[in-house]
């Protein structure tokens, strides 16, 4: 009964404040220390999983030029798993491709302009997986199930603070876990990192679990890491495409693009993103647990590999209603990589950066269930740089969303949601303080018992704090402007009404 006009207009005014500028500075080398010693006691378990059967088979780039090259490109990926193209898009510009030895000969006989970057992908994987093993975990890329063992042991080395959740099953019935990390206390606002949406973009499996090591790894020793996982649900979830990961392709089992199956604002349109949208077990998956928690405002898809930081929308060059928005949090976001060493990030809409993208994650979460949702490329898979440069961005995110200010009064009630007494009453889907807000008796419902202390509210505000105490006055801004007065009288009927 909440769901009305005025509630999806307040819901979109609970915009966390972006800090002006972003001082935080974090030692890398503490973390990397703390994940020798924990991963210490597997370094000896050979590496299970590993991705084969790639001999011969070539990364290429090509150099796409025209229109009519698009179309020979589009031609070879035709072809299916021999030819699976990589980047997200097909454009004018470099194109990185997997090509089986079997395509190796159409691919050099099509007129396209390309370089080959790797000569063998199962001697690239050999080394990129094995190389550095006896240092640390962050030290080369990880298998899946050297991922999965990886969070088992935060797991159990941080009972109190973090836990494992099975989402779902894949196509092929691999689990896909998620590690939910939280202090105590609990209606606080979550935030949702996965990585390996594509299988073969591996490093954001470890960006992601880099962010829960270090949260986990120096919650004891440093008060703002704590208050971090106090006052944040951090879902971190390395690798959404098990299978794909597994077999170090693009695709799920059944060779659906995952990040074009999702439903939403422009969905259904990729050749590649499978039958309908959510036709897939891990885009169903998703999808129903991003709507069992509206407490996850925030949701952020990692990709790779190049230097893009998305947001909605992407079927469209329109911007959203939150562009603004968007563009200060991925102005921060952009500016703490460069300061990690990570280089010049381009920001900008899926759109924009991009190019018409459909079914992606983003443009459902943000387009259908309302959260801030990100699309991020890492630039590189260069271990453990990669991971060191979008840590603070990554962490930045919690700390923005955490000062959740709704009713835009500069203050952010993290109190209030911590103590647990708020109910969601605007249902916005997340316990805030815009909570109330026509609620001018607290009796945590919008009725017409409510008329008399919203008329009293704006005649006498003395008065109405005198009749209700610690009730908060600023529940009678119904239009969110910031001050309660005549204008909301309309607003507050339609409430009623609405209600
Ligand atoms: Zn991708």
């Amino acid at each position: 009964m909440w769901y009305n006009a005025y509630g999806a207009r307040l819901a979109r005014l609970c915009v966390p404040r972006v800090p002006e500028e972003n001082t935080m500075s974090r030692p890398f080398l503490s973390s990397t220390v703390g994940v020798t010693l924990i991963w210490g006691l597997f370094a000896a378990v050979p590496a299970a999983g590993q991705p084969t059967g790639y001999e011969g088979y070539q990364v290429v780039e090509i150099t796409v030029e025209s229109e009519a090259d698009v179309q020979t490109v589009r031609e070879l990926q035709a072809l299916g798993w021999d030819f699976q193209v990589w980047s997200e898009v097909i454009r004018p510009g470099p194109v990185q491709a997997r090509v089986a030895p079997a395509a190796q000969a159409r691919l050099a006989a099509s007129g396209l302009d390309y370089e080959v970057i790797v000569p063998d992908l199962q001697q690239y994987l050999t080394e990129r997986f094995a190389g550095g093993r006896e240092r640390g975990f962050f030290d080369s890329l990880r298998t899946f199930q050297e991922h999965v063992q990886f969070m088992w042991t935060l797991a159990a080395g941080h009972i109190n603070l973090a836990q494992m959740i099975n989402v779902g099953y894949s196509v092929q019935s691999r689990p896909m876990w998620v590690l939910r990390v939280t202090g105590p206390g609990y209606a606080k606002p979550a935030v949702l990192y996965h990585g390996a949406e594509h299988g073969n973009e591996q490093a954001p499996a470890s960006v992601v679990q880099y962010v829960a090591n270090y949260l986990l790894s120096n919650y004891a020793t440093d008060p703002e890491v704590a208050a971090l996982v106090n006052n944040v649900e951090w879902y971190l979830m390395p690798i959404m495409n098990p299978d794909g990961y597994v077999a170090y392709n693009r695709y799920n089992a059944n060779g659906v693009d995952l990040n074009r199956n999702w439903g939403g604002p422009g969905s259904g349109q990729d050749p590649w993103g499978g039958p309908y949208p959510f036709s897939e077990p891990e885009t169903q998956h998703m999808r129903d647990f991003l709507i069992a928690h509206p407490t996850m405002r925030v949701h952020i898809d990692l990709h790779g590999y190049v230097p893009w930081i998305m947001w909605p929308w992407g079927h469209t060059p329109e911007h959203c209603p939150d562009h603004s928005t968007f563009l200060a949090v991925g102005t921060v976001f952009r500016n703490l990589i460069a300061a990690a060493g990570g280089g010049t990030y381009q920001i900008g809409t899926i759109y924009e950066v991009a190019y018409p993208v459909s079914g992606s994650s983003t443009n459902y979460s943000y387009g259908v269930l309302d959260r801030w949702a990100f699309g991020i490329e890492v630039v590189d898979s260069d271990m453990p740089a990669i991971c060191q440069e979008f840590l603070n961005s990554l962490l930045y995110v919690g700390e923005w969303i955490r000062g959740y200010d709704c009713n835009g009064n500069g203050v952010a009630d993290s109190d209030e949601l911590a103590s647990g007494n708020a109910t969601d009453v605007n249902g916005n889907g997340v316990l805030d303080e815009c909570e109330g807000v026509g609620d001018l008796n607290c009796d945590y419902a919008i009725g017409f018992g409510d008329i008399n202390p919203f008329v009293l509210r704006l005649a006498d505000p003395a008065a109405y704090s005198a009749a209700y105490p610690g009730c908060p006055d600023f529940n009678a801004d119904i239009n969110g402007d910031g001050s309660a007065n005549f204008a909301d009288i309309n607003p507050f009927v339609a409430l009623l009404v609405g209600s």
